[in-house]
């Protein structure tokens, strides 16, 4: 295996390891390990930009790491990781082996775990190679599949979203559309179905969309349509860069919450929702629920879930001091969100450094 180091302004480390006889190509991007060590999933994706894509893929999704976990208190800190090729053709042992002693080499620094692309299987191989891997599963000791946790996350946003807008966080009677019934999808129906709460669901699976009609009596919306559909509450649950000006400007919901990852297409986005009055609760804040849960692994005595649950339900109070803060400056949720997780780094790197002597005042 062969390893360089890529130089990134505001990255600790960026490597890319190739083994050029298999055509092997990763990225590990650790962005951040002011408050512990980089963790973030190993995505495996087919980048049609080819490298470059690749690279600006990790080092995006590795920052915004470094902001969720600082937000959610996990003490860990933000890195990620890109597996070039295609899930469906290209997987196989060696490749998640050869994984593994990439990943070992930083030895503990990046701790790996799932992602797009990457499944518990996977981790169980790269874990033959590597200590350094999280969230696997509840069989082998692992806090196991992430979503359902994610999902409680993203309703404790909406209910403090609701309080914000309409000063009760009830979701009774409230009506939510979610875009996307995958794994995180599917679960926050279920809460917000067993809350109270009327739905409007889209998927482009017809059968994830037949699935929720008929077990919550959802209302089902063409894809094409859920972004501007009537509702209180849009929940994004399936692609980033969904909330672009076009869509922004068809938004007929007066709160976004949902669990995509990135789902402003640009920083500006948020400035735009923020002038039509919407309220967005930012991703990274609300879709922290599968990453705290993983943290719960590394506690003392080990992974508790009625613990862990405890700490995902309290993503809304963080959500209402990001909102509240907000407010109090009139900017968008999402720079408060990015200038409250930037204070807790700076205030962990002022507390450890060295004091200055009474010599040197
Ligand atoms: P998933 O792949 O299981 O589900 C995504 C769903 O979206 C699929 O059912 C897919 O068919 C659907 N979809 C894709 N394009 C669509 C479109 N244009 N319109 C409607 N539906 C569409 O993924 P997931 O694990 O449920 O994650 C959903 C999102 O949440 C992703 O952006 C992911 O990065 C983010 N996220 C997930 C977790 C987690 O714990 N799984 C944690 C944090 C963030």
């Amino acid at each position: 295996m062969t390893i360089v180091e890529i130089p990134v302004p505001g990255h600790e480390v960026v490597l890319q390891a190739t083994d050029p006889e298999r055509g092997f190509v990763a990225i590990i991007a650790i962005h951040d390990t002011t408050l512990g060590p980089a963790v973030g999933g190993v995505r495996m994706w087919r980048y049609r930009g080819g490298f470059a894509e690749a690279l600006a893929d990790v080092l995006h999704l590795s920052r915004g790491m470094t902001s969720k976990s600082a937000l959610a208190r996990t003490a860990l800190g933000g890195g990620k990781a890109v597996i070039i090729g295609d899930a469906r053709t290209q997987k196989c042992e060696a490749l998640f082996f050869w994984f593994g002693r990439f990943v070992d080499s930083l030895q503990g620094r990046y701790i790996t775990a799932e992602d797009v692309g990457t499944d518990l299987y996977d981790l169980d191989l790269i874990a033959k190679e590597t200590a350094h891997v999280a969230g696997r599963s509840r069989e082998v000791g692992g806090s196991g599949d992430p979503s359902p946790f994610t999902a409680l996350g993203v309703q404790s946003g909406i209910e403090a979203c609701l309080a914000a807008a309409f000063g009760s966080p009830d979701l009774k009677g409230r009506c939510v559309a979610i875009q996307g019934l995958g794994h995180v999808g599917y679960w926050l129906a279920r809460l917000l179905h067993r809350a109270g709460a009327r739905l409007k669901v889209a998927d482009i699976d017809a059968r994830r969309v037949e699935r929720v009609c008929d077990e919550m009596r959802a209302e089902p919306v063409a894809s094409g349509d859920i972004l501007s559909v009537a509702c209180d509450v849009l929940s994004p649950c399936a692609l980033g860069g969904v909330l672009d000006p076009v869509a922004i400007s068809r938004l007929r919901a007066p709160i976004v919450c949902g669990a995509a990852n990135n789902q402003l297409r640009d920083p500006e986005c948020g400035v735009l929702l923020h002038r039509r009055g919407v309220l967005y609760a930012p991703d990274y804040v609300v879709n922290a629920g599968g990453i705290i849960n993983i943290s719960e692994e590394r506690a003392a005595g080990g992974y508790d879930e009625t613990r862990a649950a405890a700490r995902v339900r309290a993503i809304g109070q963080v959500l209402g001091e990001v909102i509240a803060l907000a407010q109090s400056e009139d900017i968008a949720t999402a720079q408060a969100a990015d200038r409250l997780a930037a204070g807790i780094l700076d205030d962990e790197r002022r507390r450890r450094a060295p004091a200055r002597s009474a010599c040197a005042r």
